[in-house]
């Protein structure tokens, strides 16, 4: 298959690209890695005026440490981020589902920023940016803006980024020493999409007791989700066995999965218990183990 007619421009500054987007007036698209978005384009399902290159744009992929938090340039490559060193001691959670996206070769060219513009729901950085109470940083004509994963994900593959915008830099917060993590999903071939994907962190006090906990999903609705009601059972009722039992049946609850072709939303819902109670499991096992 191949594209419909398409201009291609290759902007060296954001602000380029920025009045290039307004020119457009929505009927461009831009190109970061392009292992979504050509593929659309191939299959004709996306045919764009225009594609503007983010790739030769300097400046737009790092990795830095500030006060605490990790910022990426929106155009870091996920493979990048798969073998940061930073990553793997501030963000483990991160660096293991970064593991999971796709194969390899996507892996290379796919950027951070690029996937969580998509917002593909089963998408792993989606769930990683809810999980870790990350926020975006948005450039459009009129600045720089802020937003969080709430603020951001509005349905299956839609977000509140305007046409004229750019998602510049990824913030996530350093997980606390010690926490324990674990990201689980099922896909039905290695590199396919999550069916459901759960992603948890705790965090304890003195033995058992649990002083934070979080709990996100990809996979099971048309935005990734905090499973807030469950998290709140582990942090009143501990972490043992028959509690994350009772946060994993409550998380089902909390979601509200579509049916379509890869999976009924009950199996979905389901999933969603199991691989809680799986991610809780793990997380508590690894916990102060950093
Ligand atoms: C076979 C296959 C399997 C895959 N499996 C997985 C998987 O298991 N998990 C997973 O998460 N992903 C998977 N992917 C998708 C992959 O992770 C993509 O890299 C990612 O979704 C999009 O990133 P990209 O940089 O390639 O963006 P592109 O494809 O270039 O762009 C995607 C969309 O985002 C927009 N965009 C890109 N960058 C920006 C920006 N900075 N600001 C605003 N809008 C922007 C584009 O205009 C486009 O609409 C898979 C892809 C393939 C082909």
């Amino acid at each position: 298959m191949k594209p419909a007619r398409f201009d291609y421009h290759a902007p060296t500054t954001v602000e380029e690209a920025i009045a290039l987007l307004a020119r457009y007036g929505g009927e461009a698209k831009l190109l970061a890695g392009g292992q979504s978005l050509m593929p659309l384009m191939n299959f004709r399902l996306a045919r764009p005026a225009a594609l503007i290159d983010l790739n030769v744009i300097p400046g737009l992929a790092y990795i830095h440490e500030d006060d605490g938090q990790l910022q990426f340039g929106a155009m870091t490559r996920q493979r990048t981020i798969e073998f940061s060193s930073l990553v793997r001691r501030r963000l483990p959670l991160l660096a293991e589902a970064t593991a999971l996206v796709g194969h390899l070769p996507i892996r290379t060219r796919g950027t951070i920023g690029g996937s969580i513009a998509h917002a593909d729901p089963s998408a792993e950085y989606p769930a990683m940016l809810t999980a870790l109470d990350g926020s975006v940083v948005a450039r459009g004509p009129r600045g720089e803006r802020m937003l969080t994963p709430a603020e951001l994900f509005q349905s299956y593959l839609s977000t509140s980024l305007g046409p004229d915008e750019i998602l510049v830099e990824v913030r996530l917060p350093a997980m606390p020493a010690g926490a324990g993590f674990a990201f689980e999903e099922f896909s039905r071939r290695h590199g396919d999409f999550a069916i459901v994907g759960i992603a948890a962190m705790v965090v304890a006090a003195e033995g058992q007791r649990c002083t934070s906990a979080r709990l996100a999903t990809a996979g099971a609705g048309p935005v990734p989700t905090r499973l807030r009601a469950a998290e709140e059972i582990l942090e009143r009722e501990g972490l043992s066995e028959p509690v994350i039992e009772a946060a994993a049946r409550r998380a089902a609850e909390l979601v509200e999965p579509d049916s379509d072709i890869h999976a009924s939303a009950a199996y979905r819902k389901n999933l969603t218990r199991v691989l809680t109670a799986r991610a809780l499991r793990r997380a508590v096992a690894r916990m102060g183990g950093r």
